[in-house]
């Protein structure tokens, strides 16, 4: 039995271990929300946590409601971005809060997230959504879209939006999969997608994407966003963008990449660009592409299942046997 200052959450103990425990409800300090969970997004980031352990409560893909009486957000459903953010640095004034130069903590990496019943948010981190976004489909406003949207409005700066302009996504993961919908949606026709796992590619198939052979050398590419986070990926990459084209990093690896400066990398222009989450101001224009993109966007979260099965779910998540699970909260207590 719970007493009314405790919770349940997950605890990613490592050695590719989650246990179910009870823990202090969390108390939020000055400035911040206490906010409900309804819905965590299993990703592919959380194995490193899996494998190594947390120190935390872990899950980044949050989407809940604030329940705090007297707060200017009670009640109202938000997706919770997770880079802490001070708003007053340089980095913050320019927009881009997820690169904050004063403060870079994350909820779920280096404070409690969402694989819990509540948590505490900084108000700055709370995004209100719009009554007509349901809550399975909440917390794909943040990795999903949010860094998938964000990849491609970066690679505009250096290449101008071109309906014909030739696309290739290598990985097809939910942020593979997400930035084919960004592309298609902001009119993009001419997009490819790679990778081994031959259920994903239908998917983008589906959504309107080419199949490209994993390894395939026999087309090339003015636009390469890389999602997988593969060495072997990045180099091909660096093989196939065409001169004065762009290759988008979102994929990440923390294993260190050699790149080799033989003729293939020396004897061509071309722009290497690394992304990171979103700023806060793409928010509204991500909220429209979940909108006009709904169906699409549902067909990714193919599991939903309740705290006590986490452990179970996590390993066949990380298995590859699904796309987006979301952790669903019930409104028991
Ligand atoms: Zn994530
Ligand atoms: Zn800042």
């Amino acid at each position: 039995m719970l007493t009314n200052d405790q919770m349940r959450a997950a605890d990613f103990k490592g050695d590719d271990t989650i246990t179910i425990k009870t823990v202090e409800m969390p108390k939020p300090g000055p400035g911040e929300a206490l906010v409900r969970v309804l819905r965590t997004a299993l990703c592919g980031s959380d194995f490193k946590l899996w494998h190594k352990g947390a120190e935390f409560i872990a899950g980044h893909e949050i989407f809940g409601r604030v329940e705090q009486p007297g707060h200017a957000l009670d009640g109202q459903r938000c997706a919770i971005y997770i880079p802490l953010h001070c708003g007053h640095c340089e980095a913050c004034r320019a927009g881009n809060s997820q690169m904050c130069i004063e403060v870079s903590s994350l909820i779920g990496w280096n404070r409690d997230g969402g694989y819990g019943e509540f948590v505490a948010v900084p108000d700055n981190c709370l995004l209100p959504v719009p009554d007509d976004i349901d809550d399975d489909l909440g917390p794909l406003l943040l990795d999903t879209i949010g860094t998938s949207a964000h990849a491609v409005r970066e690679a505009e700066r250096f290449l101008p939006r071109d309906a014909e302009r030739p696309v290739l996504v290598t990985g097809a993961g939910p942020v593979g999969l997400g930035v084919v919908l960004a592309l298609k949606s902001m009119g993009y026709e001419n997009v490819h997608v790679s990778d081994p796992n031959a259920a994903r590619l239908r998917i983008a198939e589906d959504f309107g994407a080419y199949a490209h052979p994993v390894g395939s050398r026999d087309k090339r590419f003015a636009l390469i966003i890389e999602c997988s986070g593969a060495h072997q990926a990045r180099d091909l990459a660096i093989e196939l963008v065409l001169p004065k084209g762009v290759i988008v990093l979102v994929g990440e690896n923390a294993a260190p990449w050699t790149i080799h400066e033989d003729k293939i990398f020396r004897r061509k222009d071309f722009a290497m660009l690394r992304t990171f989450y979103f700023p806060k101001s793409d928010f509204e224009a991500n909220v429209e592409l979940l909108r006009a993109n709904k169906e699409n966007y549902r067909r990714l979260v193919d599991d939903a299942f309740g705290l006590e099965a986490l452990p179970e779910k996590f390993a066949r998540f990380a298995a590859g046997e699904t796309i987006k699970p979301v952790l669903a909260f019930g409104e028991t207590r």
